[in-house]
């Protein structure tokens, strides 16, 4: 076991089961979701300078003018996403750090995510070698394009904002499945899509705060 999962002070397990109890005052309460945010050290997932406040409810950088969402937000989608079920087959659109990456892991069958910035995914590519989770599935691509040869996915989350999703990606989607994102530009929201046999059905949740969805790839 490393130095950095020893469980010394501020990433202490004792910490991590204190943001458990923030996050269920604070209103999720998918039990499923909390004992898998509770068994994985979000510490590793920082630079080692921010470890001591991985545990806080706060979002922090993560180079490339980046931010690893905070503890809140990932319960929050990863409810969303579960809405109550096992899920099989999730897309994962902006992996960052993977903290995310790493919850979904734990919580559906096979996870398949996709990066636009190259040297995030180098570094979380070895984070979760190193957590032994090898149901992930990463891609150094737009995810706009969502990932079509693994499609139809039982959910998609995407965490970063837009005002608009592609009708390519939403397709991507198994009947019954939903998709968990941002929308919005200035003013966001979570919304839920769902696919049903008549069509989509869209509903707006809370307001939230993400770095905006960009197209393209970033190399270096
Ligand atoms: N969930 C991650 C990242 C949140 S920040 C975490 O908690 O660490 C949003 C991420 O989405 C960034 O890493 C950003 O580079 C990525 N992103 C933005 N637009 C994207 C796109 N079109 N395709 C793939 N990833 C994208």
């Amino acid at each position: 076991m490393s130095v950095r999962h020893s469980g010394i002070g501020m990433t202490s397990q004792r910490t991590r089961m204190r943001m458990i109890e923030r996050l269920r005052t604070q209103g999720i309460a998918d039990e499923v979701v909390l004992s898998v945010m509770g068994a994985i050290p979000r510490h590793i997932f920082v630079e080692e300078a921010l470890a001591s406040r991985a545990y806080e409810d706060v979002a922090l950088p993560i180079n490339y003018g980046q931010t690893i969402s905070s503890p809140w937000i990932v319960a929050r989608m990863s409810e969303l996403l579960r809405n109550q079920s096992d899920l099989g087959k999730v897309l994962e659109i902006g992996t960052g750090c993977g903290y995310q990456t790493a919850v979904l892991a734990r919580i559906a069958q096979k996870v398949y995510s996709v990066e636009r910035i190259g040297p995030l995914l180098t570094r979380t590519r070895l984070r979760l070698i190193e957590l032994q989770i090898r149901n992930t599935h990463l891609r150094h691509a737009d995810g706009l394009h969502g990932f079509i040869e693994a499609a139809p996915f039982d959910g998609i989350i995407m965490t970063a904002v837009t005002t608009h999703v592609p009708a390519s990606l939403l397709e991507q989607l198994m009947m019954g499945g939903r998709m968990v994102f941002p929308k919005g530009a200035r003013k966001q929201n979570l919304c839920i899509i769902e696919r049903t046999p008549q069509g989509y059905t869209e509903t707006v949740l809370e307001e939230v705060n993400f770095v905006p969805l960009l197209a393209g790839v970033v190399k270096r």
